[in-house]
């Protein structure tokens, strides 16, 4: 048995209550999921794996930490996010009953228990930001972000000319006040 997830167990199978843990990391061969957003070929995972010897096989648990990449769902620029997969087997003892996971050769196989967890751990909507706008549905372009920045844009000439005046009748109006004043 080989393969970058499998963990030898030798020392504590039909050993309960003896525990071991190990800490690995592991370049995908091949990509995971199929969506629009999926752990890629060459991307790494950062594991952190618990066995724990039972009764009835070898109890494993763990987290991988991976990124995901490919675009947001709504305005399809190209994003790439950490997450935290959480997984949790028992690879039973083979003999009575038929189970998916089995402790072989005295070594457990992680792969399809850390795939299947990673890739429900992908987002069905992934985003860029939570409240992504969008694209425009006249032009097709990506909508930018309502950041407030609208306030600092520079006003119309036009209506910037009509600031002037009124800024100047302001002054001339406060003057009159002055002269009526002395
Ligand atoms: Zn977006």
């Amino acid at each position: 048995m080989n393969g970058p997830f499998v963990l030898p167990v030798r020392d504590i199978v039909r050993r309960p209550g003896e525990m071991r843990e190990h800490e690995f990391s592991v370049t995908l061969k091949d990509g995971w999921g199929e969506g629009i957003v999926a752990f890629e070929a060459g991307s790494e995972l950062d594991l952190d794996v618990r066995l724990e010897s039972v009764h009835e096989g070898i109890l494993v648990s763990g987290t991988a930490d991976a990124e995901y990449s490919g675009v947001c769902g709504r305005c399809l620029i190209d994003i790439t996010r950490p997450v935290e997969v959480e997984f949790q087997e028992l690879f039973a003892y083979p003999g009575e009953e038929e189970t998916d996971f089995e402790v072989q050769d005295d070594h457990v196989d992680l792969e399809t228990l850390v795939r299947d967890a990673a890739v429900l751990a992908l987002p069905f909507q992934p985003v860029c930001q939570p409240d992504c706008p969008g694209l425009d549905p006249e032009t097709g372009e990506r909508l930018t972000e309502s950041t407030g920045t609208e306030h600092a844009a520079p006003i119309d000439p036009r209506w910037s000319a009509l600031q002037n005046i009124t800024d100047q009748d302001g002054t001339e109006e406060s003057r009159a006040a002055e002269k009526e004043e002395s």
